[in-house]
């Protein structure tokens, strides 16, 4: 199953929303993930991980972009691991000559 890093944050593990934490809570790593279920189906979920794990991820953390085909107009967005990793159009097929 992939599984594509959004952000790692640390962030406190005993808080609720909208609430302040309590004395002596400690931060902890929390993961937070696109999974995907079947192919094309991305869910959103999250995981809390030891510190070691988390430096590994953020070195995994990709990136939002958003790009646009040439080909088709279509504005599309995926996650890329560095900016000049070269995307393709989910659309458009792969070769050109069909
Ligand atoms: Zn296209």
């Amino acid at each position: 199953m992939t599984k594509i890093t959004i952000s790692v944050c640390k962030v406190y593990r005993n808080t609720g929303r909208f609430r302040f934490h309590r004395k002596n809570t400690k931060k902890a790593w929390k993961h937070y993930y696109l999974e995907e279920d079947e192919p094309d189906e991305w869910k959103f979920n999250t995981e809390w991980v030891d510190s070691i794990k988390a430096q590994f991820l953020k070195l995994k953390k990709r990136h939002k972009r958003m790009c646009i085909c040439l080909n088709c107009g279509r504005i599309f967005y995926a996650y890329i691991k560095n900016e000049r990793e070269e995307v393709n159009c989910p659309i458009c097929p792969d070769d050109e000559d069909e």
